[in-house]
Order: C-alpha cells, then structure tokens, then sequence
C-alpha cells in the first residue's frame, strides 16, 4: 500500500479518481485509472482495492459499487446509484424488467461481490447474445481528443444492436477487445490503448439500405440509458402494444392478435436480412417466438432490443410509449391535477397543475417530480408522496415565474421588513434578499416582469 493510500473506516481511501465522462462505461473509467497508474506499486494499490471484487471490471454488470464509493479520494463525491445510472448498463434494461428484479439488480451491483451468475440471468431471458467485441467511433474519438484530450468507452456503443453513432450517424467500429466479462487485472483496456492495435474496419457496411433502422435503435439506446426510466411494467407494456396493434386493425373484435397478417408485416418492415442479424427474425410459424411472449401475458421479460424493434414498427419511440404509459401506471405523485404552492398567486394551495414530469434522482434512485403552473411558478420535490400533507410540500423551487415577482417587486415598494416579506411569499428571508438584489441588479428583468 505504502503512501498510495490512506485507511479511512478499514477501506483504502485513493488519492485520485478519474474525471467521469458522459455515457462512459464504468469499465472505461477504471481501464483510464489503470492505464494513469503508470507504477506499480499504484497498480498494486488500485487492485488491492479490487481484487476482492473482480467484477468491478465486469464489462456488462459491475459489483461492489459501494465499496468502490467509499474508497474514492472525496466520499460522498458520487454515489453507488449515481454509478449504476451514468454508467452502467442497467437502465437500458430497467424499463422492461419488474420493480422486484430492478430493485435486486440494484442491491447485487451496490454489495455484493461478483454474482456472475445471478448477473447473466438477471439479464432478460432471450437468445440476442452479446456484442462480442467492444466498439467505438472514430468520430467520438476525435472530437473526444481534442476536447478532453483522451477519449473513452461509450456505454451505449456497446449494446447489442447498436451498430451506428447516435451523435455522428456513422458506422461504429469494432476494436479487438472482447466484450466479455473479465477476470484479469491486465483485461482492463482503455479505449485509448485500444485503438493503437486495432484495424479499422467499420461494421457491417454492406448493411446500407437498414441504415436509417440501425441510427434508429442506436438513438432509442441511447434514450433508455440516459433518461433514467423506472420499470413500466411487463402488464402495462403489453397492454400499450396491443392498444397500438387494435388501431392498425391486427386484433379481432374478441381481442385476438391476428397473428397471420402481424408477422408477415413485421418481417417485411425490417427486412429478413437485418433481423437476422438482430437475432430477432420471426418464422411464421412458429407460435412461441419472442412476439408471442411479448404480447400474451407476460411471464419473462423481453429483450430491450426487440422492445425498441416492435416500437419502430408500431411508429413509436421510448419516449411516446414512457409518456402513455407513465400517465396511466407509475405515479408516485398520485393522478393530477397537483397544487400549485406559490403563495404569491391568488389560486394557492388550489388543485390547477396539470403537468408534472417524472424523473429518477441520480443518487438515490427516487422520483422527483417537477410540477409547473401558469403562473409561472416551477417547484419539484422528491416522491412517492406517501401522506396527504406530502403534496404540500416544495422541495425546490426552479421557477418564480411572473405572478410571484410582480407580488416581490410590489412589497419592496411597501417598506415592509425582510421576514415579513418572506412569510407573505412562502420563502425564508435569504431566497427575497436573493431575488430583490437579482431584480436590481438586471433592471431589464424587473421591467419585463
Ligand atoms: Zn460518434
Ligand atoms: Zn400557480
């Protein structure tokens, strides 16, 4: 160990932890750690951090993500949720997966110590294998280098299906090293070492015609691991599919899929070539194929991959079929319409906000809920509401908006005292301090009010 690290509640503590980049794989990150390490005895001290956890390397689902949190050089710097939200390739599967498996997959990665096997079945059940090499683009890489002065292992380059660059719309290419799980200290790979030994060879570029298919899987790949989707629900997706199928006039009267006329359609849409490659090819008559699974009661959860095929092919996206579903299943926040709690409006603490976006706190996995009036008036606050009093809370406000300054800028003109003015605004003395100086200071902003 010597001065390489310093103990701290019985873990390592390192000295220094690489900046994190968007969308890098966690793997990447430690590749980096490993490849600045350049002495050995640094290499040694990152590995005594690890050995016991191997599969902090895992390419696919790392484990002990808290140990490594309590190890960084400023605890408290990210989280092991934080982790497994920017950098892991859970939240492309968390959509399609129940809550229970979500919340298990979670725990395992948070504690526990290298679970290969629970990791590769926790995988959804299905016959889309792995990338078998990890890949990249070349104009990632450039821009990266000039921006950064190195660049990394893209998470969403890795996933199955993903053969284009959602950012630059070109082929990605496939680097020599294996997308596997790996066991060995010398396995982490930077992308930077990488790129040295590897042959550019773009993929699959005689697939030119399913281009436009490829840049659409990429970009809802994309969209699934860097928006923090909660678990839908294997009985809400299903009912969203066949709410979309019964339009397009593929289910009878008595609510039978027609079967005959939906798999032929499926097939011809994307083309027996591009599905095979996908894995994803549907034999007519078979009748347990993955659609099948997919549209009857569920029992096992599909691969994302083919969730995002289906949607192409129905005319949605993720974010279509997230705001239909959302609206109708997951709601921390209970049904609208919510209570707008600017005190500075005349229509306080009555029930008027009809939009209220979901999202997933990036450290502790919770939902926020973001509520906007009106007037103006922007607040979230972290959910599930759980008591009644809850909705009457405000965690943060994002927006005064209009009606709430108008009221500030009116008072000031009263000579009332700071406390007073707060508690006729529904905020402490500081935030109408704040606010009165940000009026004067920017003269066109009180004019506009
Ligand atoms: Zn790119
Ligand atoms: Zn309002």
């Amino acid at each position: 160990m010597g001065n390489n690290g310093e103990k701290k509640n019985g873990v390592t503590a390192m000295i220094f932890f690489p900046n994190l980049y968007k969308d890098e794989l966690l793997f990447s990150v430690l590749a980096r750690f490993y490849q600045y390490s350049g002495d050995v005895n640094k290499k040694h001290f990152m590995f005594d951090l690890f050995d016991s956890s191997t599969t902090c390397a895992s390419t696919i689902f790392p484990t002990n993500l808290e140990k490594l949190c309590e190890s960084l050089p400023s605890p408290n710097a990210y989280s092991s949720d934080y982790f497994i939200n920017n950098h892991t390739l859970l939240p492309y599967y968390s959509p399609f997966i129940t809550n229970d498996r979500e919340n298990k997959l979670r725990l395992i990665m948070k504690n526990e110590d290298g679970t290969n096997i629970f990791m590769s079945s926790g995988r959804t059940a299905s016959t889309v294998k792995n990338e078998k090499k990890l890949k990249y683009c070349i104009l990632c890489v450039d821009e990266e280098k000039q921006t950064q002065g190195e660049c990394y292992w893209h998470r969403t380059h890795q996933i199955e299906g993903v053969k284009v660059c959602p950012i630059h719309n070109t082929w990605l290419i496939e680097s020599s090293n294996p997308f596997t799980e790996r066991k060995h200290k010398h396995e982490y790979i930077s992308l930077e070492d990488s790129i040295r030994d590897s042959d550019l060879i773009s993929l699959d570029t005689n697939l030119k015609i399913e281009f436009k298919h490829f840049l659409y899987v990429a970009e809802q790949t994309d969209y699934l691991l860097n928006n923090s989707i909660q678990p839908l629900g294997l009985e809400n997706l299903k009912n969203f599919y066949i709410s979309k199928l019964n339009k397009q006039q593929l289910v009878t009267l008595e609510g039978r899929i027609r079967w005959k006329q939906l798999i032929p359609k499926f097939n011809e849409y994307y083309g027996k070539q591009l599905l095979d490659t996908l894995e994803s090819y549907i034999y007519p008559d078979e009748n347990d194929t993955w659609l099948h699974k997919l549209l009857r009661k569920p029992r096992v959860s599909c691969h994302p991959l083919r969730h995002i095929l289906f949607l192409e092919f129905l005319g949605e996206n993720i974010s279509t079929m997230v705001s239909q579903i959302g609206s109708t299943s997951y709601k921390p926040f209970g049904n609208g319409p919510w209570i707008c709690l600017n005190k500075a409006a005349d229509h306080f603490h009555k029930p008027i906000l009809t939009s209220c976006v979901i999202t997933r706190d990036y450290k502790t996995g919770l939902p926020i809920g973001t509520f906007s009036c009106s007037c103006g008036f922007v607040f979230s606050r972290k959910g599930p509401d759980k008591t009644n009093e809850d909705q009457f809370k405000i965690g943060r406000i994002k927006e005064f908006g209009c009606v709430w300054k108008e009221k500030l800028a009116d008072l000031s003109q009263k000579g009332l005292s700071l406390r007073k003015m707060a508690e006729i605004l529904g905020v402490d003395p500081m935030t109408v301090k704040r606010m009165m100086i940000s009026n004067v200071e920017d003269p066109k902003k009180y004019l506009l009010l």
